[in-house]
């Protein structure tokens, strides 16, 4: 299956290093990296006061159920030590699913479209490189409207 866009976020440690470690350990577990965007630099939300963030979406393929590639994600950021504590803590390294393909998935555990992407410009300005004219699946726009949107409300 392709058309699977991960989101890497952290601003804990050397950010930069600890993406492409991700990287490598994503591939071990055969979720495999086909492109990968730019990185972005944005300051903390809602704290600005917290180091900044680093950014950055990659397109994988992956042959198993979604609720498998949530358990492998969190296993590697569980690796890269990720502490889970309140929300919007520091974090050395965040992965989520940001879209797969076209389904739209609300299970307890996994919400697909990612149901913030769309309010995001750290996660649409990295999805513009990789799929500017790919439709989100359920507002009906494409990646490039959407931070059209973002930018002009
Ligand atoms: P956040 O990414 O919002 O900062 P966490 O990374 O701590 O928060 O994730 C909290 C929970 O969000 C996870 O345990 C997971 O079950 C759930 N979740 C729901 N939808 C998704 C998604 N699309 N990608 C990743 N996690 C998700
Ligand atoms: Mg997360």
């Amino acid at each position: 299956m392709k058309g699977i866009y991960l989101m890497l976020g952290g601003n804990l440690g050397d950010v930069a290093v600890t993406f492409r470690e991700a990287m490598a350990l994503l591939s071990e577990k055969k979720i495999m990296v086909l492109r990968v965007s730019e990185s972005y630099r944005t300051p903390a939300w809602p704290d600005a006061s917290q180091p900044e963030y680093l950014n950055q979406a990659i397109e994988v393929s992956w042959e198993g159920t979604p609720e498998d590639l949530l358990a492998n994600i969190q296993e590697v950021e569980t690796a890269l030590g990720r502490v889970r504590s309140v929300r919007n803590a520091n974090r050395t390294l965040d992965l989520d699913i940001v879209l797969w393909g076209n389904a739209v998935i609300h299970s307890p555990a996994l919400v697909v479209p990612h149901p913030r992407m769309h309010e995001r410009l750290f996660v649409l300005n990295p999805m513009c490189d990789l799929a500017p004219e790919l439709i989100h699946p359920t507002l009906g726009k494409t990646m490039a409207q959407l931070r059209e949107h973002l930018r002009s409300g």
